[in-house]
């Protein structure tokens, strides 16, 4: 296929690499990047002009949208807009709707596994558009990663990645507080772990991304809380959510508490360029309040 990647950054550029070397055609535009071994076009219009599918791999909604209104007219017709950013649900449908009056096909296909997936081809891809667009990018998801769940109508890629993560915000939390408890009562972290990873508390956080150096599997807690998942992007997911879910009028009490909880660890505290599970030391050097 002849593939326009848009955005070739940390995740942009191995993905595009891989799908390069599974044997597309690969034409990237970047306003910054200039990754090694891939071909560049001058915009983003002249990358996505004759391409059957356009992936986008951009910051933020913001930044998506005069994107879009740039690839979208050069686009030839039946072709696909992919974005794979991870971008508001509200940017995402109106991406998608603008892709379709122009008669493209268009998917929001946001992405998990973080920078380690996205250079091993093992990202997971919740997506969200139709059927169609849908079986003509499948194949360049099976290059990229390892799964892709086709989740329902436009928005939809965005809806589940953002809950996913509301939950996971609010888990590490959860988990992070208990073991500063635990600690204070005089518990042995490890005991606490073999007790917790098999019992009603355990979480992803728990048991695959324990937030206590030394004890689970391997983590960033064991590199000094090098991200891994840094805490600022955990802070963008969470005012993703927050933003859905003032614009669903869903009550988030939790994913409120957790957004603001990372706020202040990401503006007030040292938590800047650190992993999101950073919040244990954090909470370990703090009273009740
Ligand atoms: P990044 O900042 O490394 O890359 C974004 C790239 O977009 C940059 O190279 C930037 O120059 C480019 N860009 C900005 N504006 C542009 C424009 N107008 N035209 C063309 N290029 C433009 O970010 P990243 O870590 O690669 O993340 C990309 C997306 O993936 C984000 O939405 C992020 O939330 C999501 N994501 C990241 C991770 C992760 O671990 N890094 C994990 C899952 C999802």
């Amino acid at each position: 296929m002849k593939i326009a990647f848009i955005g070739l950054g940390n995740m942009g550029a191995p993905m595009a690499v891989n799908l390069k070397n599974a044997g597309h055609e690969v034409v990237g535009f970047d306003t910054v990047a200039k990754p090694e071994g891939l071909s560049m076009a001058q915009s983003a219009a002249e990358a996505a002009c004759g391409a059957d599918v356009v992936i986008t791999m951009l910051p933020n909604g913001k930044i998506l949208r005069p994107v879009a209104d740039q690839v979208i007219p050069a686009m030839a017709a039946g072709a696909v807009l992919c974005d794979c950013s991870t971008v508001d649900v509200d940017s995402a449908k109106a991406v998608a709707a603008q892709a379709e009056a122009a008669g493209l096909g268009s998917l929001d296909a946001p992405v998990s596994g973080g920078t380690v997936g996205a250079t091993n081809g093992t990202l997971t891809f919740m997506v969200g558009g139709g059927d169609a667009a849908f079986a003509t990018v499948a194949p360049l998801f099976e290059i990229m990663g390892q799964k892709a769940v086709h989740c329902g109508a436009a928005g939809a890629g965005q809806s589940a990645k953002i809950c996913n993560n509301m939950i996971l915000g609010v888990t590490m939390i959860a988990t992070c507080e208990a073991f500063a408890l635990a600690d204070k009562l005089g518990l042995d972290r490890q005991k606490m772990f073999d007790v917790v990873s098999t019992s009603s508390g355990y979480s992803w956080s728990m048991n695959a991304y324990c937030p206590a150096p030394g004890v689970g599997p391997q983590s960033p807690s064991d590199n000094g809380y090098k991200p891994g998942f840094a805490a600022e992007l955990m802070l963008k997911d969470l005012r993703l959510s927050q933003q859905a879910a003032e614009s669903a009028d869903a009550d988030t009490p939790m994913g409120k508490a957790a957004a603001e909880l990372y706020r202040r660890f990401v503006e007030d505290e040292d938590g800047l360029g650190m992993d999101f599970s950073a919040m244990l030391p954090r909470f370990e050097t703090r009273g009740h309040e």
